[in-house]
């Protein structure tokens, strides 16, 4: 059965489309900075290994940008036996696991807009421009607050009056779920369980998750993906009453969301960037802001990973993934000293070595199993899409 993955960003497209149950990807596309002329695309064919890459599209909405993607698959597949198309959809009101986008669920996702207006408004948009191009496909949603479905109570919800979560459904969701869930996958096919594990998704967004035995137990986010550790260019954790004295100090409500989304994280710390690499470089070259913001992201991994491990009861594996989790050992090997009271030993040039597959950084003697996993949430939202179908 042929099964599309897309992964939807605010001006990005990303296919990958795989035969079901095998896993095997047949082809993969990337269209970036849709809603301009000066799109990037790029195909390649798994089957042939062919690949093409080109600037400059004229790309003004998704419509335009699936086209060019269906255009190349028919070299693969037609259109009429993509049996389903996957998302990795984030946030509906009352839908919280694997879902067929019906108009009821799309209605869900829009009553949440404001909770999460990043991701809903594209995922909207471009799951409309899906429904008119690709009609004989079914759509589902793998919401990424399904994997936290198993947090218990006492740490789900907050200590806010008890009618807000009944009426409002103001608990903590956790997102991140189809790159926590297949990290926890991987566990149990490499090793035979995943134990207790905290599971460290850094990228553009951060998250980590604890989890036992396989399922969620606790996770970092919330209700919106704006808290836990400091983002790229999210806030993270920060005291509501915040909110309430900057609107008092003359700031408006637009202003101060858009600083808690867009201009605050490693950005807003450090002044000088979003991404983790160029903090590290200003850092290096003398910048004591770019250092704070290091130190702050590492400080706040750590406090997590922590309170996890004491939640868990023990720590048997302490994974990295996402961009940054993958890719800077820098950050691995201080959040490993940061937890070393846990037992965490690093295998100094495993971690040092470039990036390879799912992999061991641990030394033998280590108490924790430490590891880089690399991420592949569209796996993970695939698999469950096919569940959902009747695969
Ligand atoms: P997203 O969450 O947007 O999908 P990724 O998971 O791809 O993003 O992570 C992107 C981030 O990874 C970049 O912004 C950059 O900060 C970080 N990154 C990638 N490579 C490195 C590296 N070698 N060292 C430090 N950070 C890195």
């Amino acid at each position: 059965m042929k099964l599309l993955v897309s992964n939807v960003g605010s001006t990005s497209l990303k296919f990958k489309l795989y035969d079901m149950p095998e896993e095997r990807v047949l082809c993969a596309a990337k269209v970036e900075r849709v809603g301009s002329r000066e799109a990037i695309y790029s195909w390649d064919n798994l089957l042939t290994g062919g690949s093409h890459r080109a600037e400059g599209q004229d790309v003004p909405g998704y419509t335009e940008g699936i086209r060019l993607f269906l255009e190349d698959m028919s070299a693969v597949a037609r259109v009429d036996e993509i049996a389903a198309v996957g998302f990795k959809t984030v946030l509906a009101r009352g839908f919280y696991g694997v879902h067929e986008l019906t108009d009821e669920v799309l209605e869900a996702m829009r009553a949440y807009l404001v909770v999460a207006p990043a991701h809903n408004g594209p995922y909207l948009e471009a799951i409309g421009r899906f429904r008119e191009l690709m009609p004989a496909a079914r759509l589902v949603g793998v919401f990424e607050t399904a994997f936290h479905r198993t947090i218990p109570p006492e740490r789900a919800l907050y200590g806010v009056p008890y009618e807000w979560y009944e009426d409002y459904g103001v608990k903590r969701m956790g997102y991140h779920g189809a790159s926590h869930s297949y990290v926890a996958e991987t566990l149990a096919a490499l090793f035979g369980s995943s134990g207790r594990t905290v599971s460290c998704h850094l990228g553009g967004s951060c998250s980590l998750c604890a989890i036992d035995g396989g399922k969620s137990v606790d996770t970092s986010f919330g209700f919106s993906l704006q808290t836990g550790v400091m983002h790229a260019n999210r806030t993270g954790d920060l005291d509501p009453y915040v909110l309430p004295y900057l609107l008092h100090m003359g700031l408006s409500l637009e202003e101060i969301l858009d600083g808690l989304a867009k201009r605050g994280g490693l950005l807003g710390v450090s002044g000088v960037s979003n991404d983790l690499r160029k903090v590290q470089e200003a850092a290096a070259a003398g910048s004591a802001r770019a250092k704070l913001a290091v130190d702050m992201f590492v400080n706040q991994i750590v406090k997590y990973a922590g309170a996890f491990a004491a939640e868990l009861g023990g720590l048997d594996n302490l994974v990295f993934t996402g961009g940054i989790g993958e890719n800077s050992a820098e950050v691995r090997e201080r959040v490993c000293a940061g937890l070393a009271v846990f037992g965490t030993e690093l295998d100094s040039a495993a971690n040092a070595a470039g990036p390879s597959g799912a992999r061991v950084i641990s030394t033998d003697a280590s108490r924790v199993r430490v590891l880089v996993i690399p991420a592949n949430e569209e796996l993970g939202v695939a698999r469950r899409s096919y569940e959902l179908i009747g695969g």
